[in-house]
């Protein structure tokens, strides 16, 4: 079994999710007592948070290439970044070790490519929602068309990951908010809603929406089982 390595903390709520998702999978795919050989770099996400908000992206890269160093000098064999947001940073990722780096948004493109849907939400923080290195990848790579909720919901989303979900906070009246804008997308053509937020399945499930959600935190955990798995 191969050893993954985690790059986490971002937040830890969510890291916690994968290591969960990641260790039930192996242990459904092996039985008995098998667990996940896993490296978890976990980083201090106060820190990256505030190199977000100053759009200092290059410094978060660097902060990013540190981590990838240090999982791939404690033994792993390939990279799994545990958010979707920091995939802007992808490439000073895998630029700083010769780690192949699962990508998240490949991992869910594949996904909707096998529920056979062409049009998804996308439900993620400000910057997964409206910079283009994640759209244009589900666009481009994956052939699909990414509708967005409106400016003042996209705030909403975003406030909602950073000022609850992140901190440990499940709100109903957010989930209320949620639903409400899942069923908008789905109004305006989605036939898929993407989680892409590595915490916003912890705020709403498959029954808070008539489509199908496609939750990036278990796809990308069960996809980082497939590779450790995977025969030489
Ligand atoms: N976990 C989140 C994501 O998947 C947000 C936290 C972050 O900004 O990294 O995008």
């Amino acid at each position: 079994m191969r050893v993954i390595g985690l790059i986490g903390g971002m937040s830890w709520e969510s890291s916690a999710t994968y290591y969960r998702h990641i260790n039930e999978a192996v242990r459904e795919r092996l039985g008995g007592l098998h667990s996940a050989r896993i490296v978890l770099y976990s980083v201090d996400f106060h820190d990256v948070e505030e190199l977000q908000r100053a759009g200092a992206w290059h410094k978060a890269g660097e902060l990013l290439a540190d981590a990838a160093r240090a999982v791939h000098a404690a033994g792993a064999d390939f990279l799994v970044l545990c958010t979707n947001t920091m995939h802007k940073v992808a490439p000073a990722i895998e630029a700083a070790t010769p780690l192949p780096l699962l990508h998240i948004a490949d991992a869910t493109g594949k996904e909707a490519e096998k529920l056979q849907v062409e049009t998804i939400g996308l439900l993620g923080t400000r910057f997964t929602m409206e910079e283009e290195f994640y759209r244009k990848r589900l666009a481009h790579e994956h052939g699909l068309t990414v509708l967005l909720p409106g400016p003042e919901d996209r705030e909403l989303v975003h406030r909602v990951i950073f000022n609850e979900l992140c901190t440990g906070t499940v709100n109903e009246a957010s989930r209320a908010e949620y639903r409400r804008i899942m069923g908008e997308l789905v109004g305006q053509g989605a036939q898929a809603i993407v989680l892409g937020c590595t915490e916003i399945s912890l705020l709403v499930t498959d029954d808070d929406a008539s489509v199908p959600l496609l939750d990036t935190t278990g796809i990308h955990a069960r996809r980082a089982v497939d590779w450790a798995l995977a025969p030489e």
